[in-house]
């Protein structure tokens, strides 16, 4: 099995990767893509236990970039990274919360654009440029949250992760309509003890991955489209 994963240096996406090449899934080519591989210190350990399964990949998902060419630079990161070959899971795990709790007063339009760049239009171009690699029964998980749903939101305030996570989850209902042949899930990992969820979140990055993990195995076509959390149970748009 061919992997590829965004995000992939520290919280759930390394947590990702260190899951994947472990005995329970057959792995054979996981493509980790960091914004900085040679700084990614604990991803650089695993990958060299891992036979050379583990290859890393620069791509940054912001429009902008490290190499600061605007949009069309991040075309050319892209297909930089992405090869000729099938892929059989996608894995959209990068993400910024630039917003937390913040309301109109202090709405901020950079911090919105950004969001979306990150969250929604990053994750789409790098799926636009690897979607004949999709191949049937490919699977693609989008790693939203659910802060993204409306049925959901009780809270108000941040605006722009939270509209960065409901356009993330209405593209990929779509991509699940026009490709029925490939897996779409849109999944909330649960609130989770990461850099972005903070040491006092309720559930440890190990069993958030572990549910997401076993959440794919299980998933039928007739799963494709719709919004799960960590745990398997069913969540609203
Ligand atoms: P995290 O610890 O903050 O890690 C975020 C990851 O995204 C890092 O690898 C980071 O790379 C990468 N990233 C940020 N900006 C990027 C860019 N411009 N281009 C490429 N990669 C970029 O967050 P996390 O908790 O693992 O979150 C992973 C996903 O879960 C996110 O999509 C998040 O929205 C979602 N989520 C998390 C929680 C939670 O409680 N933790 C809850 C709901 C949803 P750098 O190290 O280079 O910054």
């Amino acid at each position: 099995m061919k992997v590829l994963i965004t995000g992939a240096n520290r919280g759930i996406g390394l947590e990702f990767c260190r899951q994947l090449l472990g005995p329970s899934f057959a792995v054979t080519e996981l493509v980790a893509c960091v914004r900085s591989p040679a700084s990614a210190q604990e991803l650089l350990s695993i990958a060299e236990g891992s036979n050379g399964r583990l290859r890393l990949v620069a791509l940054d998902l912001s429009a902008d970039g490290a190499s600061g060419r605007g949009a069309d630079g991040l075309a050319g990161r892209i297909a930089a990274v992405a090869t000729t070959e099938p892929i059989d899971l996608l894995i959209n795990n990068a993400g910024v919360y630039l917003d937390e709790g913040r309301g109109v007063g202090s709405f901020d339009f950079d911090a919105f654009r950004r969001s979306f760049e990150v969250n929604t239009l990053g994750p789409f171009k790098l799926l636009k440029e690897i979607a004949t690699q999709l191949q049937p029964g490919a699977r693609m998980l989008q790693v939203s949250s659910l802060m993204g749903s409306i049925g959901d939101n009780a809270g108000g305030g941040s605006y722009a992760y939270r509209s960065s996570k409901a356009a993330l989850n209405m593209m990929t209902k779509c991509f699940a309509i026009e490709r029925p042949e490939v897996l779409s899930l849109v999944v909330h990992p649960g609130w989770v003890q990461t850099d972005m969820g903070g040491p006092h979140a309720q559930v440890t990055v190990a069993d958030s991955v572990s549910g997401m993990l076993r959440l794919l195995q299980c998933a039928k076509p007739e799963h494709s489209g719709r919004f799960f959390n960590y745990d398997g149970s069913e969540l609203p748009w």
